[in-house]
């Protein structure tokens, strides 16, 4: 929403409640090879995990055997075809990521099978804070040393602000809060985000203190009033053609509505025409005003 009102509005503004299924997001069609290789990537860890749970461990060749079908299946499903050699490439790539991402010192004591009480989670699991429904869980909470460790994963660099970033992995505590399995006081929490950043998994750990976490609570409830302000502005132009364009050319590279997009010659000129439009349409408005009176 931030990064770009339009999108956010033809993705969800238009529906009479904000995104609330377990379903949105889920079926939208990759648009990149790099989007259905990330994908993949993270589904394959996932299902790699729910079997680590379940103290069953994938050798090295049944987890190449595993990622290569499921990045086949994606790539069937999304329609692409990628050249043997490109893919092969990228195989061995995710496969590394995947590699490197069970040696980082968050999860190295799990695959190590170090005696740790942890749990899994599904991003798309949601809790509710004063009405809203929001999407924050870790994707994995470990417990040690009395306290537990809340990690957050990116297979690739977020392109929000750093600042918002860290806002947003705070509100993984505040989901950590409102979900019954886990304990109901901030001091309980550590939090660990573990991000690629296009050659290896950096991980930092951020610091949990009331303060912050009332800052993260105002960010959601700042975002919740943007998005009812949004959805009522999309409802009332339709056409979205008022709608704020994208804050950053880097935005609209793999944004699935730019073939419709006014943006789609580039990014400035849609702005520049956008901002003429309303001036021609204001002038206009008022001179059927002084018309009238
Ligand atoms: S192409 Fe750019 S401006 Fe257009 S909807 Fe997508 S992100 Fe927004």
């Amino acid at each position: 929403m931030n990064a770009c009102p339009r999108a956010w509005a033809l993705t969800y503004g238009r529906t009479s409640r904000p995104p609330q299924s377990k379903a949105v997001g889920r079926h939208q069609q990759p648009r990149t090879f790099d989007e259905v290789l990330t994908r993949t990537m993270r589904a394959a860890w996932r299902r790699k995990i729910e079997d680590l749970y379940q103290h069953k461990l994938w050798s090295a060749a049944y987890t190449e055997r595993v990622f290569t079908a499921m990045l086949n299946d994606a790539l069937s499903a999304a329609g692409m075809d990628v050249p043997a050699l490109y893919r092969h490439q990228k195989i061995r790539q995710g496969l590394k990521q995947i590699r490197l991402l069970e040696q980082s010192t968050g999860l190295r004591p799990l695959v190590d099978g170090q005696p740790r009480r942890w749990a899994y989670f599904d991003r798309l699991d949601s809790e509710e804070v004063d009405g809203v429904e929001f999407y924050a869980a870790p994707e994995l909470a470990v417990y040690h040393q009395h306290r537990w460790t809340l990690i957050r994963i990116q297979f690739r660099s977020p392109r929000t602000a750093l600042m918002g970033q860290q806002l947003e992995h705070l509100l993984t505590v505040l989901w950590a809060l409102k979900n019954e399995g886990l304990p109901d006081h901030i001091s309980a929490f550590r939090l660990k985000v573990i991000q690629w950043n296009g050659t290896k998994w950096q991980e930092h750990n951020l610091n949990v203190t009331p303060k912050l976490m009332e800052q993260a609570i105002g960010l959601v409830k700042h975002d919740v009033q943007e998005m009812t302000w949004l959805s009522r502005w999309a409802k009332a132009d339709p056409s979205l053609n008022t709608l704020p364009l994208a804050v950053h050319h880097k935005h609209c590279r793999g944004c699935h509505h730019r073939k419709q997009c006014p943006a789609i010659g580039g990014l400035v000129q849609a702005k520049l025409r956008q901002q003429h439009e309303l001036l021609r349409h204001s002038q206009s408005e008022a001179t059927k005003s002084l018309k009238t009176a």
